[in-house]
């Protein structure tokens, strides 16, 4: 299933609540890592058949799962994962999360276990007692907004709303952030804080589609008819079942019927009418939620710390472990574990109570398809007895719906979308035709965006289709150290850094900025954790001790057969800009042919004197001993200078001035004509200076115009050459000699010499 991906491609895998709701599994991969988000089970199916399409998946190559909250839909699957998978990562939850999953998985496990009324084999258990204990132990927790950083993956969670410790996260690899809502709940209900923008930027989004494009109606409406509807019915006698999930949504429930108990007692005959929950697991939370209150909003906290005692401690509300300890006289309020009534107690009473007419059927969480909590809502003639699919029910019951589900609806859901500001959504958790419609929606409301860089593409992709989009990876390189000095009046603390490859590399850095700012330092390009650091040179022990800085030196020796004067001299011809460090036989104080007399005198075929020259900055040149040691450190520069050095070291002593200079000494033996020592010494830097001739007239051709009017005239005292080009009214005058420009009437055309007369310079350097 799987497809190669290039080192640039984000890729999305549904794994499961693609197009559905339930079982969420989702696979994200990208720069060689894998997170998985959410394992859930899908609650219309059992046994093997709820789990998320594992198999299309390697789940070995998974570095980190992170479960978004507790519900089933999105955690039950999670022990099957950790012991009965090749799964090695690691898995991640909130504090309350994990609390609530211990409770919430091991009913989960008795549920489905045979003798609970199932008729799966004890082989289909997806797992056991054991395998809960021991994947628990392994599952690692995190606090909302502190970032966890897992070998390159950076993830942060953010309330989400929904249930007591529902998160979203938000994930970075390599500078792209993928945010992934969970279900989540942008309304402030009674005990939750809504879910939260992330301060950061996200080019991905995963959100949950659950309500597609539907509209909420308003939270105290809702409210209203939830207790006017009960109200009425348990007026007339009738019985109200409310299946709900256990925890979650169910202490939302509670909270408003207390209240609403609390404030009409005497229209309601006193406490007369008992509310009831069926779930021993509820009353086991109820210290989680108090632990936990801390993490919930404002209101709750208020009332917390008012009363000192624990807010989800009832009044009118009592607790039943199981329909034994349940006298069914009269009108009750019942809320009932499973929500989606496929089993358990919630279906028990379902079938007990539908019958009767004044019974009401109370749905406030949202149905599954193909669960009989959306079955029911159609109002069906019968139903079917769950132990017996042979006996049917009558169903004679009032039916209604009233949704406290904390999800969003369409406007909460592209409020927020636009807030992200993500440029691809990838729709999740919503049956095809919500998902779709919601697809449609974002797609006509971010239209005008078509076409522009910020376009907005939306996916809605099945279970097990890919979704694979290209993220070039604009990379931000953080600088460090002095380098953060350089460019601090700027403000600026991230570069955009156009494309980097190794370990290291220098860098010059453009900045986006409209002030443009140029550093220039080491990149350090961590790998593993695809952290970019620019750092100075001398910063770069202290910011990555386990790099060390090596500049490249260049060495070369080279036998000369001549004085040091001479290489001096040859040199300084060349070059000009010689610095002579060392020299203790002054040959460079006094290279004429006196000094060179006198040193013939001396007579040191072989001296100990050494001459040590620095050219052109940073190239140095050490003769000593017959040999010339060329060292630099390596650079296109002074590489070009390093080669034309070695060059005239090496033709040193055959060249016509070297001739001339050591026709006296004739400390060496070789074929040339000592008649030749009238050469012109300004031979070699005549060539060079053709060449470059050459160079201008190839480039300008009839608009430039060489002087060389009295060339010959005292070959001691050369006339300077010079040369003019004339482009219409660009006028430039170059003297050839000193290799500068004279004057010249505009910026481009004297930009356009100085770049030929470098060039020149470095195609003639080694010819001489
Ligand atoms: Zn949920
Ligand atoms: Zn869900």
């Amino acid at each position: 299933m799987s497809t190669q991906l290039s080192n640039t491609s984000f890729k999305f895998i549904a794994l499961g609540a693609g197009n559905e709701v339930g079982r969420s599994c989702h696979i994200l991969q990208y720069k060689g890592k894998t997170i998985m988000l959410d394992a859930g089970v899908h609650p219309a199916y059992q046994g093997m058949a709820s789990l998320p399409f594992y198999d299309d998946f390697d789940l070995s190559t998974v570095d980190i799962l992170l479960i978004s909250h507790f519900h089933l839909d999105h955690a039950a699957s999670l022990p099957y994962v950790m012991q009965r998978t090749n799964f090695k990562g690691r898995v991640f939850m909130t504090h309350p999360t994990k609390a609530i999953y211990r409770w919430l998985l091991r009913d989960f496990v008795r549920v489905t276990s045979i003798g609970e009324n199932s008729i799966l084999d004890k082989d289909d258990n997806l797992y056991t007692d054991e395998d809960l204990v021991e994947s628990f132990d392994k599952i690692e927790t995190i606090d909302y907004h502190s970032t966890v950083d897992v070998n390159g993956i950076k993830f942060t969670a953010f309330h989400a709303g929904h249930v007591l410790g529902a998160a979203m996260f938000q994930i970075e690899i390599a500078g792209l952030r993928v945010l992934f809502t969970g279900d989540y709940s942008r309304e402030l209900d009674r005990h939750l804080n809504s879910a939260e923008v992330p301060p950061l930027p996200s080019d991905v989004l995963i959100v949950e589609s659950t309500f597609g494009t539907a509209t909420h109606e308003p939270r105290l409406n809702r409210e209203k008819k939830l207790t006017q509807v009960i109200h009425s019915t348990v007026s007339k006698g009738g019985r109200v079942l409310m299946p709900v999930f256990a925890l979650g949504r169910a202490q939302e429930i509670m909270l408003i019927l207390e209240e609403y108990w609390t404030q009409h007692a005497e229209d309601l005959g006193g406490s007369q009418v008992p509310i009831y929950y069926a779930s021993d697991l509820a009353r086991k939370c109820m210290n989680v939620f108090q632990t936990y209150v801390n993490m919930m909003n404002d209101d709750i906290r208020k009332k917390f710390r008012d009363s000192q005692t624990n807010p989800f401690i009832f009044k009118h509300i009592s607790y039943l472990k199981n329909l034994d300890e349940f006298q069914d006289f009269g009108p009750s309020v019942m809320l009932a574990s499973p929500g989606m009534l496929q089993s358990g107690i919630s279906r028990e009473l379902l079938e007990k109570w539908c019958p009767e007419e004044k019974n009401l059927v109370l749905v406030t969480g949202y149905s599954v398809e193909g669960t009989m909590a959306k079955y029911i809502m159609l109002e069906p003639e019968t139903i079917p007895a769950a132990n017996n699919p042979d006996i049917t029910i009558p169903r004679r019951c009032q039916v209604e719906e009233i949704s406290f589900a904390a999800h969003v609806d369409f406007q909460e859901n592209l409020e927020f979308i636009e807030k992200i500001n993500a440029t691809n959504i990838i729709l999740v958790h919503g049956e095809s035709n919500p998902m779709g419609r919601l697809k449609s929606a974002l797609l006509s409301n971010f239209s005008s965006l078509k076409g522009t860089p910020g376009e907005v593409h939306v996916y809605n992709p099945r279970n097990s289709v890919d979704v694979v989009l290209e993220y070039k990876g604009i990379k931000i390189a953080r600088a460090l150290g002095n380098i953060v000095d350089e460019i601090q009046k700027d403000n600026i603390e991230n570069l955009k850094v156009e494309d980097v490859t190794k370990q290291e590399a220098a860098a010059e850095i453009k900045d986006a900025n409209e002030d443009e700012v140029i550093v220039s330092g080491i990149l350090v390009s961590d790998e593993k954790n695809f952290d970019l650091n620019l750092v100075s040179l001398t910063d770069l022990r202290e910011h990555h001790t386990e790099l060390s800085a090596t500049v490249l030196k260049e060495r070369q020796t080279i036998a000369v057969n001549c004085k040091p004067e001479l290489v001096y001299w040859h040199i300084s011809q060349m070059f000009g800009d010689v610095t002579v460090l060392e020299d203790s036989a002054n040959v460079s104080i006094k290279p004429d042919e006196t000094n060179i007399a006198k040193k013939e005198e001396e007579h040191a075929d072989i001296s100990d004197d050494i001459l040590v020259m620095q050219i052109m900055g940073d190239v140095q040149v050490t003769v000593k001993s017959n040999l010339a040691t060329v060292e630099w450190t390596q650079g296109l520069i002074n590489d070009t200078i390093a080669d034309s050095i070695v060059a005239i070291l090496m033709s040193v002593d055959s060249a016509p001035a070297s001739v001339k200079m050591s026709s006296k000494s004739c400390s060496h033996e070789h074929g040339h004509d000592h008649e030749e020592g009238e050469a012109d010494v300004d031979i070699t830097h005549a060539s060079k200076i053709q060449q470059i001739v050459k160079l201008f007239k190839e480039q300008f051709g009839e608009s430039f115009v060489l002087s060389l009017e009295d060339k010959k005239e005292d070959a001691k005292t050369p006339e300077a050459i010079k040369g003019k080009i004339t482009i219409g009214k660009n006028i430039a005058d170059i003297n050839f000699s000193e290799m500068r420009i004279e004057q010249c009437n505009s910026n481009p055309l004297k930009g356009r010499i100085e770049s030929i007369m470098s060039i020149g310079s470095d195609l003639v350097s080694t010819l001489c």
